[in-house]
């Protein structure tokens, strides 16, 4: 498209930037894999879905937004899902069991990243709608003698696929180095994974040529995304820890079944969330979650807003670590509000574009750090009442997935913009002294600027106003 950018990306698996060429521009196709829904999601879970939905959002600006699908499963099979059931459900049947918790899990999983300013994949499917898929994958892949059965499994058969292991550069004696080979006798090669296998009655299982079983973990990325977006499409993302084994695996997997030589063009993935340089995660139980953050005083003693939890996030290049902390949330609080104060009272438009040279430094790999610096100038001009910056900030702002009020109208460490208090004491005095065509002036000057007047009476009687911002 003419006037915007070239896009380029860091792709792990050529460990390049590199220019982006979708394969189809007016269909850009991105899968980034999804929560397993068993639990609330920590704020590391956050990370990749604020990364990649920044990365949608310029997608949608460079293509059109009704040219790019963006599909994020939901995983809603899994070991730990009926452990979970069987922990908090014992007195139901399994399967009724597994539909609470994953349909309580997945509600407050979507809750909890709408909060973040995202917005919705355009696809998200579940696995267990997708296990027809996963099967005919599965059948392809023994027809084609890269997947055998072994011990109730159906396993892949890496020494089938003569580069398995390009994207994350382990060979396979590197695999088999550190394998525990006495455990997985059956396997052929002990990096040979599970595609498919059976279930005791107390599991969850679906009938299959293979008897009744349920599918491996990697399986579904690979049908889901083969299902909305093809054999072979642009972007594939996730956080670092899926490169090995998820991702090399659904390649594996997808290419083989189909013969092509790959699934997705770039493969992009974001650093990890670190508390004092370690991973965030459930088993090291050193994570908050992001209904704590929002809702509680998990942080800082008291709950902070999503947004600034997305800009907390976004300061740091989605490639590199990010070592959490509350001095990092009081500074995109106040880098936030600072914004939001320079474009008050900017008209609102849906038609409003992002500022260019904020889109020309995303368009690098998401350089969001460059894009703020970008978005601080913009906002000191709005401050000096500069051409139509306030209107550029506004808009820029919420294509980045930023709402122009959410800690002005609620704040008590904001101040009052002093000519809104001067013009409601000054209309006050007005309609005091019966003066209703200055009183109405008043009212239409601050209406110009985007603020709605609503006089009300006090305990005693007195008359007042409070105003907002028009949405
Ligand atoms: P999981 O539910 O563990 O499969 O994780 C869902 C997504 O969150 C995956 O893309 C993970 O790579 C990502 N993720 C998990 N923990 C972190 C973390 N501490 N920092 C960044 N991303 C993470
Ligand atoms: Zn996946």
């Amino acid at each position: 498209m003419s006037g915007t950018p070239q896009l380029t990306l860091y792709n792990t698996l050529t460990r390049t930037k590199e220019a982006f060429t979708p394969l189809d521009p007016s269909n850009v196709r991105m899968y980034v894999c999804g929560p397993t829904v068993y639990d609330f999601a920590h704020i590391g879970n956050a990370r990749p879905v604020i990364v990649f939905d920044l990365l949608f959002r310029l997608l949608r600006h460079v293509y059109g937004a009704d040219h790019v699908t963006y599909v994020r499963n939901i995983t809603d099979v899994d070991d730990k899902i009926n452990a979970r059931a069987l922990r908090d459900f014992p007195d139901l049947p399994l399967n009724e069991a597994i539909r609470r918790v994953t349909e309580k899990t997945e509600a407050q999983f979507l809750s909890d990243v709408s909060a973040l300013g995202t917005l919705p994949p355009t696809v998200q499917p579940r696995a267990t709608d997708n296990i027809g898929e996963m099967q005919t994958l599965i059948a392809e892949l023994i027809r084609r003698d890269h997947a055998y059965n072994a011990a109730g499994e159906v396993l892949f058969a890496v020494d089938t696929m003569p580069d398995y292991g390009q994207l994350s550069g382990r060979n396979l004696e590197d695999n088999l180095a550190g394998a525990r080979v006495a455990v997985d006798r059956h396997k052929k090669n002990p990096a040979d994974f599970v595609l498919w296998k059976q279930s005791a009655d107390n599991e969850p299982g679906w009938d299959s040529p293979w008897g009744r079983g349920r599918p491996g973990w990697h399986i579904e990325c690979s049908a889901m995304s083969e299902r909305y977006l093809g054999q072979t499409f642009d972007i594939h993302g996730g956080g670092l820890d899926l490169i090995f084994p998820h991702h090399e695996n659904e390649i594996a997997q997808s290419r083989c079944a189909h013969g092509t030589h790959a699934m997705a063009q770039v493969w992009m993935h974001n650093g990890f969330l670190q508390v004092e340089g370690q991973k965030m995660s459930k088993s090291l139980g050193n994570f908050i979650t992001i209904n704590d953050l929002l809702q509680t005083g998990a942080m800082g003693g008291h709950a902070w807003h999503g947004e600034v939890l997305r800009l907390a996030m976004l300061m740091t290049h989605y490639r590199e670590p990010i070592d959490f902390s509350l001095k990092r949330l009081e500074e995109a609080e106040s880098k936030l509000r600072n914004w939001q104060q320079a474009a008050w009272g900017a008209e609102i438009s849906e038609s409003g574009q992002p500022d260019a040279s904020v889109v020309k430094e995303l368009a690098d790999d998401l350089n969001f750090h460059r894009a703020s610096v970008a978005l601080d100038f913009i906002a000191k001009r709005a401050n000096r009442n500069e051409g139509d910056a306030k209107h550029c900030l506004a808009a820029t702002l919420r294509f980045l997935g930023f709402s122009l009020d959410s800690l002005l109208t609620s704040d008590e460490g904001w101040e009052e913009p002093a000519h809104i208090a001067t013009a409601i004491a000054e209309r006050l005095a007005a309609l005091n002294n019966k003066d209703f065509a200055r009183a109405d002036a008043i009212r239409n000057e601050l209406a110009e600027q985007g603020i709605a007047l609503m006089d009300y009476k006090d305990e005693t009687g007195e008359r007042r106003t409070r105003w907002e911002v028009k949405r």
